[in-house]
């Protein structure tokens, strides 16, 4: 059974899930494609305190502070869309809640 809600993942298990081209993607999307409401703009000092989480359509979802005026700023990274991600994701979920039958 997959659970599909969203749940808070580490930047370790973020690592896990992304090849080496998505991390490039993640990266360029964190430092050049996170709106901020406040400064009307892209966050261009990047996001801080951020938490990660993989959403119920298996997409990355960033929520933390715009660096230059410490709005809180949201982001989903569309990674679900790609079928090895997706993959991995599904196998990251179920890993999880063997874990917490386990417990
Ligand atoms: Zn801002």
């Amino acid at each position: 059974m997959i659970n599909l809600e969203d749940i808070e993942i580490n930047k370790f298990q973020l690592n896990g899930l992304l090849n080496h081209h998505e991390k490039q993607g993640f990266k360029y999307l964190l430092e050049n494609g996170v709106f901020c409401a406040t400064c009307n703009d892209y966050c261009k000092y990047s996001v801080s305190n951020y938490k990660l989480y993989l959403d119920r359509f298996n997409d990355i979802k960033v929520s933390g502070n715009c660096s230059l005026c410490n709005g809180k700023v949201e982001k989903v990274m569309e990674f679900g869309d790609n079928e090895s991600f997706f993959r991995k994701a599904v196998q990251f979920r179920n890993k999880m809640a063997a874990l917490v039958e386990s417990e």
